[in-house]
């Protein structure tokens, strides 16, 4: 049975607020895609509505996507993801913040100091802090001083050598006890599979969606996939995935009969940088409003988050835990590490592979690493002759019409290249 809130959280600012972009993203565009509609009626129960979601056992949050579900399923708990896009939270965080912070991690604060936090996420047994950027580090005396239990997941500043992968594979042997000792559920082999074979089959979804972005015209616009992957955070596992796969399905029939759900000749745009967190979706809206696709994205609150897959050689549990540990850091590619050759690479393979035409960097302001990464990021881009946008914004509405023109001159640019081109 699910909890419903009293009548009056629907005139709430956080309801409002995200129910305004939840009109923009159904009612602005044309032939949405029928399997969307389980997202949509989720974000707006548990946003707008104030739903709360019914969770299995414990509840254990995460302020990254460095934290290991699969160790969290397997002891039994339920993980919600506690990064946060409302502009709403990021100014009561701003209380806690100096004032040229990133607004992802003021909007986090703001809403664990909520009376009235959204998702409904109710007491939570423990909230874990991977030690990534300065600014989640720093906030984790913050959360613990709001009267939550926080456990620091450390996290090395390098990935490359052995030794950061050694002491990485250590602190989640000991996040996997803490869990143990949290939930008073033994870690055992059979859970840890069961789990991760839930999470691997989430992951075939999310791929297979990935997959089908690659068409041309497109079938899928990035505004929907964003919502999708957002669900991520807080919705069962299980219903996620089917509600993903029955949606592939249709976008392959969509395939199948050539449908265009933007102009066929639309920019295609590759999103990276800090990542689109619902209801702040205020980027990927722009780009598409302005007749521009997102094909795809290299950002942690949808790529990042699902695409890498975990390599298991021998199914004991401690080498379990270890293929985890190494699937968390090695293919992760924010910035907060030291050298990041990889999300070059990365970045340059996906525009490759998805015909991209164009690059949209964003970076919150106040977050450093995405702003000192985003000059080696062009200039690779560049190097290939691909245009890069970089726009460094916040969770607030005011820089819209600025953004707007930004945006449609970015696109204005690339559709000017490609008809020399032509
Ligand atoms: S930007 Fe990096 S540190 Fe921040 S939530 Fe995403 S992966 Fe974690
Ligand atoms: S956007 Fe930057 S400052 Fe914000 S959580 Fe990510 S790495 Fe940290």
């Amino acid at each position: 049975m699910t909890e419903r809130q009293p009548v009056s959280f629907n005139h709430s600012r956080q309801a409002r607020e995200a129910e305004n972009i939840l009109d923009h993203i159904t009612d602005r565009f044309d032939d949405n895609p029928r399997g969307m509609d389980y997202f949509y009626d989720l974000f707006r129960r548990v946003y707008c509505q104030g739903e709360a979601l019914p969770y299995e056992g414990m509840r254990i949050g995460t302020t990254c996507i460095q934290a290991p579900e699969e160790l969290i399923h397997a002891v039994g708990a339920t993980p919600v993801r506690l990064c946060n896009g409302a502009y709403h939270y990021d100014q009561i965080g701003g209380d806690f913040m100096p004032a040229k912070s990133c607004s992802l991690v003021k909007a986090t604060l703001g809403m664990l100091s909520s009376q009235d936090p959204v998702p409904r996420i109710g007491n939570l047994d423990l909230i874990v802090n991977p030690t990534t950027c300065d600014q989640k580090k720093k906030a984790s005396a913050m959360i613990e001083a709001m009267g939550h239990r926080v456990y620091d997941l450390e996290l090395p500043p390098a990935k490359e050598s052995e030794e950061a992968r050694l002491y990485w594979q250590r602190s989640v042997r000991q996040f996997a006890v803490r869990l143990s000792e949290v939930t008073g559920q033994r870690l055992t082999r059979k859970a840890l599979k069961a789990a991760m074979a839930r999470t691997a089959r989430a992951q075939a979804a999310f791929r297979a969606l990935h997959q089908l972005r690659k068409s041309q015209p497109a079938v899928f616009l990035g505004k929907d996939a964003f919502l999708v992957t957002n669900a991520f955070f807080f919705d069962d596992i299980e219903r996620w995935t089917a509600a993903v796969e029955a949606l592939n399905e249709e976008l392959q029939q969509r395939l199948l009969e050539n449908f265009q759900a933007a102009q066929r000749k639309a920019p295609r745009i590759l999103f990276t940088g800090s990542p689109p967190i619902f209801p702040n979706l205020k980027l990927p809206l722009l780009i598409e409003e302005a007749g521009g696709v997102v094909v795809a994205d290299e950002t942690c609150s949808a790529n990042r988050m699902l695409y890498d897959l975990t390599a298991v050689d021998e199914w004991r549990l401690d080498d379990m835990v270890d293929a985890l540990a190494d699937r968390y850091l090695k293919p992760c590619t924010c910035p907060i590490f030291t050298r990041n050759d990889d999300r070059r690479r990365r970045l340059l393979e996906l525009a490759d592979s998805f015909a991209v035409d164009g690059v949209v960097y964003q970076a919150f302001a106040g977050c450093q690493v995405y702003e000192m990464e985003q000059r080696s990021i062009a200039e690779a881009l560049s190097a290939k002759g691909i245009p890069m946008l970089y726009v460094e914004t916040d969770y607030s509405p005011d820089d819209m019409g600025q953004l707007s023109t930004r945006i449609e001159a970015f696109l204005e640019s690339i559709k000017t290249r490609k008809r020399k081109r032509a």
